[in-house]
């Protein structure tokens, strides 16, 4: 099962492109096209195509959202068993790490630290491969992650050089660069799709290890996206009817799950953005189902779409679908939403859950969501625009901000600074990903899960107006920033160094 292949020798690797990661801010803030041409000239051209097919940008250029290889890093440091490296520049190790731990990973990550001089020499591949073998216990690890970010993804570190395999610990190597991932959410297919080839090769090649639980008897649904935990069980219960079980989540929390995800009848893409995933899923024979059981009509649609897709005869997903409806309408009914809402977010569920909202009752204007459109967004996107809700795909900040000022909602709900400014403008709002996502979606019981948190939101409205009055002028314009005692304003003084600089350059104009 394991593949087996000859140690590269350093000589043989390609020569590292230091050159162009000499310039003056490379990272974050330096231009996407400077670390693009530098990593083109490195020879990861064929990535960067990958990267710009998989996660297209556009209608807008790139989203605002944390550092991308966030994603794949949570992935790996929640999978067991698995070791995780990083290689970049010391202050992204720093705050991603940070991240990690702020988010309870619970668990060490590796770094191999770089200076210009193993950068040019190509010991830095040499220092990552060391690691790798140091680290590869088989009593330890089933996995080690490799992850090059910007710098070392710009300069052609050739991670794809490593062996696959060392002591039966599997070696996985992949470039997460800001400047090719645009979001977080996208990363972590970068590394579910690279762990599902190597999976998939693997049961090519020979039987593979079944489920902690057991072989599943029935045909399996892989569920494609990080989702609240009891959300799998419910689908299982609805799946029950139609003879069908949910099968893995992907990204699983274990190696061997990864062959059981594989192995399934059909893939539900709940998080339509899993491009790299579901083209080792179509590799792998499997056909794709969009959407989610969410609502009464996303779980009708999504039955019957499962049904079709596995050859389930239709009174079966009549009969599935004429029991649900009644307890998912009921639910939805006995906890209705009313007010105007706004809603943005860069988890990859922010249509599924515009849609439990509008069925909610909610007066919904506008989804921005970081993450691309893709074919498996489409039933969501068609359903929302149908019921006139404006949907914003790779949605930037200020046009989230923008839709918020234009729509006055009773209730946004977004990413950090569009509630920050919420806050602000005494507007109530919720934060997607603490309390929007934490909570289940599908079918009965999360029809009326987000009611309850949206309309105490709502009510609150009185003491953000009374929040807004009492702190109104506080640390705004002059009397931003931290005061022993109450700032006060000279308007005269700045009237005064305006007409002496005005002056000055009056004087400095003069000069021939
Ligand atoms: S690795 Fe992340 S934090 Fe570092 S420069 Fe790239 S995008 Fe920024």
């Amino acid at each position: 099962m394991t593949v087996h292949q000859p140690l590269p020798d350093a000589a043989s690797a390609p020569a590292i492109n230091a050159a162009a990661t000499t310039g003056d801010g490379l990272g974050c803030h330096s231009g996407q096209e400077a670390m693009r041409s530098a990593a083109t000239a490195a020879g990861n051209a064929e990535m960067l195509e990958r990267f710009a097919k998989d996660y297209p940008v556009g209608p807008h250029d790139k989203p605002q959202s944390m550092c991308p290889a966030f994603g794949s890093l949570r992935v790996g440091l929640r999978m067991r068993r698995t070791a995780t490296v990083l290689s970049g520049s010391a202050c992204c190790v720093y705050g991603l790490t940070f991240t990690s731990h702020f988010y309870g990973a619970r668990r060490s990550v590796g770094y191999v630290p770089f200076n210009s001089e193993t950068l040019v020499t190509g010991k830095l591949f040499e220092d990552i491969r060391e690691a790798v073998f140091l680290l590869a216990d088989p009593a330890l690890y089933d996995t080690i992650v490799v992850t090059n970010l910007c710098v070392p993804s710009a300069s052609g570190v050739p991670l794809r050089l490593l062996p696959k395999e060392i002591n039966g610990v599997r070696i996985i190597g992949i470039d997460v660069p800001g400047f090719g991932v645009p979001t977080h959410a996208e990363a972590k297919d970068v590394l579910a799709g690279a762990m599902l080839a190597y999976a998939r090769k693997e049961a090519e090649a020979g039987p593979v290890q079944a489920p902690r639980a057991g072989r599943e008897e029935r045909p399996t649904v892989t569920l494609l996206g990080e989702m609240f935990p009891a959300d799998p069980v419910g689908i299982g219960m609805m799946l029950e009817p139609l003879g069908l079980a949910a099968g893995p989540v992907v990204p699983t929390r274990e190696w061997r799950e990864l062959y059981a995800a594989l192995d399934c009848a059909v893939v539900a893409a709940i998080h339509p953005f899993y491009t790299a995933s579901i083209r080792e899923f179509e590799a792998a024979g499997r056909s794709i189902v969009g959407s989610g059981p969410v609502g009464v009509e996303g779980t009708v649609a999504w039955l019957s779409a499962i049904g079709a897709a596995c050859g389930v005869a239709k009174p079966l997903v009549e009969a599935a679908q004429n029991r649900l409806v009644p307890a998912i309408r009921g639910a939805l009914s006995a906890m209705p939403i009313s007010g105007r809402i706004t809603l943005s977010g860069y988890e990859g569920s922010e249509l599924l859950v515009a849609r439990l909202l509008v069925e909610s009752g909610a007066d919904l204007r506008y989804v921005g969501t970081a993450c691309p459109r893709t074919p498996w967004s489409e039933p969501d996107r068609e359903w929302l625009a149908a019921r006139g809700v404006m949907v914003n795909f790779r949605a930037t900040l200020e046009q989230d901000l923008a839709a918020m000022a234009e729509f006055q909602p009773d209730l946004a709900i977004g990413t950090t600074p569009v509630v920050q400014k919420a806050k602000q403008l005494g507007i109530p709002s919720l934060y997607f990903t603490n309390l929007i996502s934490a909570r289940p979606l599908f079918g009965p019981a999360g029809a009326g899960s987000l009611a309850q948190v949206v309309n105490a939101a709502i009510g609150n409205k009185g003491r953000m107006d009374a929040m807004k009055a009492f702190f109104a002028g506080v640390g705004e314009g002059d009397t931003a920033g931290t005061w022993q005692d109450t700032p006060q304003l000279h308007p005269d003084f700045r009237e005064k160094f305006a007409r002496r600089a005005a002056k000055a350059k009056a004087a400095a104009e003069e000069i021939p």
